[in-house]
Order: structure tokens, then sequence, then C-alpha cells
């Protein structure tokens, strides 16, 4: 999508600290890091939220949490919590999908 930060990040348009590649997604670190580790892992191709997966791009999501679990192990975390905001008032600002990836500090449950 033209207009939409994450498209354009995945694209090469828009700079970013890239984390990872592959064909399905990209992994780069997160402009505003809220930990110490703190990255995003989005789809490349444009999906708005979690709301909008379905059967037929589901496996996009099930190949970005293989990602996941390949770079914290790569990462050597042993702790870490993912994210995905699903509308405005859960705290999304961009309506691309993407997952949080955070570690390296204590973390509160429930979160804020
Ligand atoms: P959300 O608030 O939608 O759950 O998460 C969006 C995330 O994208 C935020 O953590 C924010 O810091 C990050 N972000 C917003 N704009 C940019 C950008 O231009 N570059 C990078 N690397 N991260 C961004
Ligand atoms: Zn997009």
């Amino acid at each position: 999508m033209e207009n939409c930060l994450f498209c354009n990040i995945a694209g090469g348009k828009i700079p970013s600290e890239k984390v990872y590649e592959d064909e399905v997604c990209y992994a780069f670190q997160d402009i505003a890091p809220q930990a110490p580790v703190h990255f995003l892992v989005i789809p490349k191709a444009h999906i708005p939220s979690v709301s909008a997966v379905t059967a037929e791009n589901s496996g996009t999501v099930a190949h970005i949490f293989t990602v996941i679990a390949k770079l914290a192990k790569e990462q050597g975390l042993e702790s870490y919590r993912v994210v995905s905001n699903v509308g405005e008032q859960a705290g999304q600002t961009v309506f691309h999908l993407h997952f949080h990836v955070l570690s390296g500090r204590d973390m509160a449950w429930p979160p804020g």
C-alpha cells in the first residue's frame, strides 16, 4: 500500500535498522524502543492488523512466529514478550500488522 509506513519500510523506501528479512517478512528495530531489546516483525504483504487475519493469510502469521522464535534463540533471549496491538484503544498506531518483540527488563502483568 503506497501510503502505508510499514509497507514502505518493508519495501526499503523508508530506511530502517534491519534485523532479518526473507520473502515473507521483515524485522527491524523499533524507532522508540520500550525495552533494551525491541524489534518489530511485519509481513511484507499489507495486512492491517490481527483482526484481518484469515485462513488465507494465516500461513504468513505462522511463518512470522517461526521467525520470532528463531531470532529470539539467536539473540539468546530467555524471556521475552510478543505483542500485537489491535485498534486505537489497545495502542495500535501503525495499521500494518506487526509483532513487537520486547526483552531485557522486567515486565508488568497485567499490562497498563
Ligand atoms: P503500535 O503502536 O502500532 O503497536 O506500534 C507501532 C510501533 O512502530 C511503535 O512502537 C513505534 O515506535 C514504531 N514506529 C513508528 N514509526 C516508525 C518508524 O518510522 N520506524 C521504526 N523503525 N519504527 C517506527
Ligand atoms: Zn502496509
